[in-house]
């Protein structure tokens, strides 16, 4: 609740704070509270494993300590360069928003936010939607423009590459559950699956532990056996695969490339562009496959837009590392028919505005969007948040287990309870005018 007088109109930030605080892997990350009268707002900073090259950057302390990892540095420059300017700053309505984070875009001047670091401004740009929200006192999925719409989730069940050092070379092994009726009923489908998969995998002795985002850490012999156990795990939980649930794979393509090929170690294979595009058609093909993400390697335009065509509309392809939530980015791979979904990483732009931008022209192109969360992750919701008010199709958080996903799905519970009979769950509407794949 505010103090009475602070409106939203009004409204200024009168005190700026950043904190030290951990991360799912055990790596500090950046905390930044604002605060208005008696109005807080307080968000911290996700941090990525397999990067794009095209993203912003944390900054980070370097040396021995923490493998480097620290962030003293970049809380300072919070508490140093960007409190003293951000004191007195108008919150509230887009246009403020946007001044925030243009200011922080400038104080910073550099392209790829190195100076201040990723961490501090996408911290610092959160903190001020939920100040925002607070001085106003609405949800935030409401000032962020939410009517009801509730996206699919996007469900890691097994994790792999940069996840779980290198076991698979697939990254990520997730489900959608487009034939649930609500976010709630997708999430009670995917707890099933997950389950069906963790007994399956113990069986078929292929399951070592929990990776990076809370899915099982696998230990196959090949990518493939993956794929297969996944959609045997999909059939034992009860589901039509491909129809109620199916397989969406993040390839993640730009870990796997060196020296012009394509190095899938648990195959024993090294494939050259094309013959890695042939694979990964034909696990799409052969399996209840709906989704594929980074199918190649980030620079590789043309080979996704070859990929993007040979799948067929009804394949959501989406673009991680080759747009790395940036509006430009996204309009020429759109120019160029590669993908047709848009991942949405607030961290990797800098800035809540600048995702926006992205995800505004995502929508302008036609694709659909994710807003997705980190492999290193902490309680913050406002994914969430963003993910309803910017109507986004599907939410990618991770895996259904460990505290820091189960935030997420959790406040997505809460919002749909919310909603009540205002909710209109995207089920389907993803692939709605496609026909779902065979
Ligand atoms: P991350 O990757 O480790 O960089 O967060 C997640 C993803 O590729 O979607
Ligand atoms: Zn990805």
């Amino acid at each position: 609740m505010n103090g009475g007088a602070n409106t939203l109109s009004e409204a200024t930030i009168d005190d700026v704070r950043a904190r030290r605080v951990w991360d799912s892997r055990g790596r500090p990350t950046v905390e930044v509270e604002l605060r208005s009268g008696r109005s807080v707002g307080r968000a911290i900073a996700p941090a990525g494993a397999s990067r794009g090259s095209g993203e912003v950057v944390d900054r980070r302390d370097g040396g021995e300590a923490l493998g480097g990892h620290d962030v003293r540095l970049a809380v300072a420059a919070v508490n140093e360069v960007i409190a003293p300017a951000l004191t007195g700053h108008r919150i509230g309505d887009p246009s403020a928003q946007l001044d925030l984070d243009s200011l922080l875009v400038r104080l910073d001047g550099t392209t790829d936010r190195s100076r201040l670091g990723g961490n501090a401004l996408v911290a610092t740009s959160m903190a001020a939607l939920w100040l925002a929200a607070a001085v106003e006192d609405v949800p935030l999925w409401a000032m962020l423009g939410g009517t009801g719409h509730v996206p699919l989730p996007e469900i890691q069940i097994i994790g792999g590459g940069a996840h779980a050092v290198g076991t698979l070379d697939l990254q990520d092994l997730m489900v959608v559950a487009p034939g649930a009726r609500s976010f709630t009923e997708a999430l009670e489908w995917t707890a099933e699956v997950y389950l069906a998969a963790g007994d399956l995998m113990q069986r078929w002795r292929r399951r070592a532990g929990v990776a990076d985002e809370g899915g099982w850490w696998p230990s196959f012999d090949s990518n493939e056996e993956a794929i297969a156990l996944l959609a045997a795990a999909i059939d034992r939980a009860g589901f039509r695969a491909g129809e109620q649930v199916g397989i969406s794979l993040d390839v993640a393509a730009t870990e796997l490339f060196a020296d012009g090929r394509y190095h899938l170690r648990r195959d024993h294979r090294s494939l050259d562009p094309d013959e890695m595009a042939a694979q990964v058609l034909q696990w799409v093909r052969e399996y209840p496959v709906l989704m594929v993400e980074d199918p190649l390697h980030e620079s590789d335009i043309a080979g996704t837009a070859a990929f993007t065509a040979e799948v067929g509309p009804s394949v959501l392809v989406v673009a991680d590392d080759l747009t790395v939530t940036d509006a430009r980015r996204v309009r020429a791979c759109a120019a160029a028919g590669a993908a047709n979904t848009l991942l949405v990483k607030p961290n990797q732009a800098g800035t809540v505005s600048e995702a926006l931008d992205a995800r505004r022209a995502a929508a302008a192109v036609g694709w659909r969007s994710i807003v997705s969360a980190r492999s290193g992750e902490t309680e913050d919701v406002t994914i969430c948040h963003l993910a309803v008010g910017w109507q986004s199709d599907l939410l990618k958080v991770g895996s259904i287990t460990r505290g820091e996903r189960t935030a997420k799905w959790n406040e997505m519970l809460r919002i749909e309870e919310h909603l009540g009979d205002q909710a209109r769950f995207a089920g389907r509407s993803p692939w709605s005018g496609r026909a779902l794949p065979a």
